[in-house]
């Protein structure tokens, strides 16, 4: 399911934003590290196979 876009502030992780609900990378993000919008990257590219 689409949701507001998100990302990790984490400087480990992979520069990109993820908008699906059943994102597995993106909800594997840590609380503390979760940060709602964009953050001006890219879409993730297993939200966008999600989205279809
Ligand atoms: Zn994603």
């Amino acid at each position: 399911m689409k949701t507001t876009p998100w990302h990790s502030t984490r400087s480990d992780d992979r520069k990109v934003h993820h908008d699906e609900t059943r994102c597995t990378e993106g909800n594997n993000i840590e609380d503390r590290y979760r940060k709602t919008g964009t953050g001006g990257h890219p879409k993730c590219s297993r939200c966008k196979e999600i989205s279809g």
